[in-house]
């Protein structure tokens, strides 16, 4: 293990390498136990090197952004956390272009967007992810989604090799990419929006948070809404018909304000949230016959 945690220095910088990190730190639902490893590269080049290391040393990995869809496990991750929004966050505009890397708050490129003049990805402002983790999802609201805007992708693939893809190669669909498929590490991208008018972007922004503050429950920890939306119905309206508004196992909740979210009302354990998420599917399965798919995604063994 010595060697492999040398290899990762040389990779990263030594104090970019840290070992048994809390993921509870590193999530928006505040849980999860420890990782084994938990890495920060600054580069592309330095994320391809973990990859190939990890690979030589039969260890697996995971691209943890801003951790704000992710439930980790209780006992943690025997594995590599890559980190990508450490260090890895410039942005850079020329024009109605906007190229920026992976780990950059996508809230941030929004907000550098409307200084900018730029519109079109408004939609954005409140989603609090990375501007990777959002092309790997697909992220989006209010009509608006990542496809829309996305011009090219640099990404990694599991040999570590490094090159760019066109939005249509993305692939994406909703709540989905080519990434997700392929394991695919999104690097950085290319963002192309129109000329607009600062105020009126502004007020577009305002808008659309006003909207989350009002629907969501954004006192309490969480990952955005829990299930994708069913084909035709609303994840959160269904699970209200069915009931559970409210319904809790141990510290986890559905949400009074919205039921499409699992809050932690404090000392939510992983397990807890799982318990709930599998109860919430066999009730609305039972009384909807429709399946629920989670969209958070979950990280270590459950
Ligand atoms: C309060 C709240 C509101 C939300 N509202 C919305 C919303 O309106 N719309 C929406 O779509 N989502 C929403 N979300 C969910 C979440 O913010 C998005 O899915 C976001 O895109 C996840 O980005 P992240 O950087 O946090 O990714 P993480 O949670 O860190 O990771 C999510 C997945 O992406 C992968 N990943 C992350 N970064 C990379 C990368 N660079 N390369 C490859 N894979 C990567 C991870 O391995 C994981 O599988 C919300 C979440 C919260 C807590």
């Amino acid at each position: 293990m010595t060697e492999f945690i040398d290899a990762l220095r040389e990779a990263v910088h030594a104090e970019n390498v840290k070992q048994n990190v809390l993921l509870k730190e590193h999530t928006t639902f505040k849980i999860g136990g420890p990782a084994d490893y938990f890495v920060s590269p600054e580069t592309a080049e330095a994320i391809a090197d973990v990859v190939r290391i990890c690979r030589d040393y039969d260890m697996p990995y995971f691209i943890l952004g801003n951790g704000s869809n992710v439930l980790a496990a209780d006992k943690g991750y025997r594995g590599v956390v890559i980190n990508i929004m450490g260090r890895m966050n410039n942005i850079a505009v020329d024009g109605n272009i906007i190229t920026a890397e992976a780990g950059a708050s996508l809230i941030k490129v929004s907000q550098v967007a409307r200084n900018n003049g730029l519109t079109g990805m408004e939609f954005a402002s409140g989603i609090p992810g990375s501007l990777g983790g959002a092309v790997y999802m697909n992220a989006g609201a209010y009509g608006g989604e990542m496809k829309q805007i996305i011009q090219s992708v640099s990404v990694i693939d599991e040999t570590g090799k490094l090159s760019e893809l066109s939005c249509e190669e993305m692939d994406f669909s909703y709540r989905h990419s080519l990434a997700e498929e392929k394991g695919l590490i999104v690097t950085g991208a290319v963002i192309e929006l129109k000329k607009g008018d600062v105020s009126d972007i502004q007020a577009e922004m305002d808008s659309l948070l006003a909207k989350r503050r009002e629907k969501q429950p954004l006192a309490y920890p969480s990952a955005g809404s829990t299930f994708k939306r069913p084909e035709g119905y609303f994840a959160g309206k269904l699970i209200m018909d069915a009931g559970l508004r409210g319904y809790k196992v141990g510290g986890a909740q559905v949400s009074e304000k919205h039921c499409g979210f699992v809050i932690n009302t404090g000392e939510a354990t992983a397990q807890d949230v799982v318990t709930l998420m599998d109860d919430v599917v066999e009730k609305v399965k039972r009384e909807f016959g429709v399946t629920l798919e989670p969209e958070v995604k979950m990280l270590g063994e459950f």
